[in-house]
C-alpha cells in the first residue's frame, strides 16, 4: 500500500458551489504544510473530454503540459498549488465507459456480464489510484463533478463508498453545501444541508466533514444543528463565506481549521504549521494597487467570462506583482464588425488583448481590433487566434495583400498566411485532433519576447490546428515584423512581433495556461507594464 491519503469533495444542494476553489485551497494549506498534494476531477457528462464542449455553457477548456483538453477547474488547481496536472487529474463518465468498453470488445471480460458494479466502479477506482500508486503525493484530492443525488454521479459516489470501505481512515469525505439565507424570515437554513447529506447516507456514504457555502456568517446554533442531524462534530462544520477573491479562501479556511480537521480526521500529525506568507504577500499587494490599468478583451464569447478563465486569472496575479489593478474592458468582436467609432471603443484603454477562439464569427472584428492597436500605438497582446488575426492584418495592411487569411475562415485566399499543416489536412475526428500540449520554443535575443522571458529556452502549451506560413515568413521580416520565437524541432513560428511598435507581441501558444499565484507569467507582466506606460 502506498503512502497516500485520498480526500474525496462532493457537493450538495446546488452546482457552482466553488468545489474547485475549496479543493485547491485545502491543496494550498497542505502544501504550505510541508506535504505534496495532487488534485483530480472526475466529470459525470458522457463527453470523452471538454474539447468537444461549447464555451459558453463550460466556459474555456484548459490545456495539461501532456495535451490533455480539461474542465476549467484543473486551471484553478494549477494556479493555486504550482503543481502540474495531467491527463490522469480529469476523468469523465465518458472515457470511463469508453475504457470498459474496449475492454469488453477485447474479450478481457472473459464472458462476465459487465456491470456498473463492479465494473464501471472499479474503472473509476482505479483513475483515482493512478494518482496514488506514483507514490508521488501524500494527498489525492478527488473533486466529483455534479451535485449529489444527479442520477449520472451515482457510480462515482458508489467508488467513494467502496473506497471508503476499503481504505479506512486513508480516506476523507468532505460535502460541500449551500445555506441559503432567507431574507424574509432572517433566517439561514440548514434544511436543503440535511437533505443533501441524507442523500448521500442513502448512497452508503456519510460525509466527514462539511463545508458550508453562505453569503452570512454561520452561528454557533446552525453548526450545532447541522451537527446534530448530519453525524458530524460541530468542528467538522466549516464556514465558507462569500469572499471578495477566490484568492481569499485558502486564508478562511485555515481560519476555520478546515486543514487540521482533514488532517485529524486522517490521523496525521501535522509536520508544521502552515507557511502563507508568500500567499500574504500577492493578496495585500492584490489589495492594494498603486495603479489602474483598462484593457480590452476582444473575443467572441466575452458574455460569459468563464470561457476566458485563465486569461482573467492571468491578468489578476500578473496586476498583484506589479501592483497595478488591471481592469478589463469585455469588447464583442463581431461589434467592432459594424460601423463602429472604433475611437469610442478603444479611447479609453491601455492595452487590447486579442483572444483565442474558433470559427468565422467575429474574425474580421478581431482583425479590426488588431489594426486598431497596431495604427494607434496601442499595446496589443494577441493569443493563439489573435497572434493570427495579427498576421492576417499585417498581411493585408502592410503588405497590402487584400485578401490574406487564415485557411480555416476561407480555403480559397490567395495568401493563405495562416494555413493547417500537412499532417492535420488528414485528422478526420475532431476530438483531441489540435497540436496540443507543451512544445519548446527558441526565443531570438533582442526582442520584446526575450526582455520578458528573459532566457531563450522556453516551453509553452498549445492548443490549434492552423499555423503561421512559413512560405511568406520573408516578406513579414522584410516589412518589420519579427518572428521573436521558433519551435526547434519544427521550425513552426510560434510568436511575432512588431518592432517599431510600443508593444505588438503575438504568440500561437498559450501563456495563460501556465500563470499561476506563486509565478504569474512574464508576457502577461510585460504587457500590463506596456499598458501602464500608456495609461
Ligand atoms: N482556431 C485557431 C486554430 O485552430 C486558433 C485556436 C485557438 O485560438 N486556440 O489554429
Amino acid at each position: 500500500m502506498t503512502k497516500t491519503h485520498y480526500i474525496f469533495v462532493t457537493g450538495g444542494v446546488t452546482s457552482s458551489l466553488g468545489k474547485g476553489i475549496i479543493s485547491s485551497s485545502l491543496a494550498v494549506l497542505l502544501k504550505a504544510r510541508g506535504y505534496t498534494v495532487t488534485i483530480q476531477k472526475l466529470d459525470p457528462y458522457i463527453n470523452i473530454d471538454p474539447g468537444t464542449l461549447n464555451p459558453y455553457e463550460h466556459g474555456e477548456c484548459y490545456v495539461t503540459e501532456d495535451g490533455a483538453e480539461t474542465d476549467l477547474d484543473l486551471g484553478h488547481y494549477e494556479r493555486f498549488t504550482n503543481v502540474f496536472t495531467s491527463q490522469s487529474n480529469n476523468v469523465t463518465t465518458g472515457r470511463i465507459y469508453q475504457s470498459v468498453i474496449n475492454q469488453e470488445r477485447r474479450g478481457d471480460y472473459l464472458g462476465d456480464t459487465v456491470q456498473v458494479i463492479p465494473h464501471i466502479t472499479d474503472e473509476i477506482k482505479r483513475r483515482i489510484q493512478i494518482l496514488g500508486n506514483t507514490d508521488e503525493y501524500d494527498f489525492v484530492i478527488t473533486e466529483i463533478g455534479g451535485t449529489v443525488g444527479d442520477i449520472e454521479s451515482l457510480p462515482f459516489i458508489e467508488s467513494i463508498r467502496q473506497m471508503k470501505w476499503e481504505l479506512g481512515s486513508k480516506a476523507v469525505v468532505i460535502h460541500l453545501t449551500y445555506i441559503p439565507y432567507l431574507s424574509a424570515a432572517g433566517e439561514l437554513k440548514t434544511k436543503p444541508t440535511q437533505h443533501s447529506v441524507k442523500a448521500m447516507l442513502q448512497q452508503g456514504v456519510q460525509p466527514d466533514i462539511i463545508v458550508c457555502r453562505t453569503e452570512h456568517p454561520i452561528t454557533e446554533s446552525i453548526k450545532g444543528k447541522i451537527s446534530l442531524f448530519c453525524n458530524i462534530t460541530k468542528d467538522c462544520v466549516v464556514e465558507s463565506i462569500d469572499a471578495p477573491s477566490i484568492y481569499e479562501v485558502p486564508l478562511n479556511m485555515l481560519k476555520e481549521r478546515l486543514d487540521v480537521q482533514v488532517l485529524k480526521k486522517l490521523n496525521i500529525d501535522p509536520k508544521r504549521e502552515p507557511d502563507l506568507t508568500q500567499w500574504e504577500d500577492f493578496l495585500y499587494k492584490l489589495h492594494n494597487p498603486l495603479q489602474e490599468v483598462t484593457i480590452a478583451l476582444v473575443g467572441k464569447y466575452v458574455e460569459l467570462h468563464d470561457a476566458y478563465k485563465s486569461i482573467c486569472e492571468s491578468f489578476i496575479h500578473a496586476g498583484a506583482t506589479l501592483q497595478c489593478k488591471v481592469k478589463i474592458k469585455w469588447v464583442q468582436a463581431e461589434k467592432l464588425e459594424q460601423n463602429v467609432d472604433m475611437n469610442a471603443i478603444f479611447s479609453d484603454v491601455n492595452g487590447i488583448l486579442v483572444a483565442p477562439g474558433f470559427g468565422q464569427r467575429g474574425i474580421e472584428g478581431k482583425i479590426k481590433a488588431v489594426q486598431y492597436a497596431r495604427e494607434h500605438n496601442v499595446p496589443f497582446f494577441g493569443i493563439c487566434l489573435g497572434m493570427q488575426c495579427a498576421v492576417i492584418e499585417f498581411a493585408r495592411n502592410v503588405l497590402g495583400w487584400q485578401d490574406a487569411n487564415t485557411t480555416e475562415m476561407d480555403t480559397d485566399t490567395p495568401y493563405p498566411v495562416i494555413d493547417m499543416m500537412e499532417q492535420q489536412k488528414k485528422i478526420k475526428n475532431m476530438g483531441g485532433t489540435m497540436r496540443l500540449g507543451a512544445y519548446p520554443c527558441v526565443v531570438k535575443q533582442g526582442t520584446k519576447l526575450f526582455a520578458a522571458y528573459q532566457t531563450e529556452n522556453i516551453s509553452e502549451r498549445h492548443r490549434h490546428r492552423y499555423e503561421f506560413n512559413s512560405d511568406y515568413l520573408q516578406s513579414f521580416t522584410d516589412n518589420g515584423m519579427v518572428a521573436s520565437g521558433i519551435n526547434p524541432e519544427s521550425n513552426l513560428v510560434e510568436a511575432v512581433e512588431i518592432a517599431s511598435h510600443p508593444y505588438f507581441m503575438g504568440v500561437q501558444f498559450h501563456p495563460e495556461y501556465k500563470s499561476r499565484v506563486e509565478k504569474p507569467h512574464p508576457l502577461f507582466i510585460s504587457f500590463i507594464k506596456a499598458a501602464a506606460n500608456n495609461a
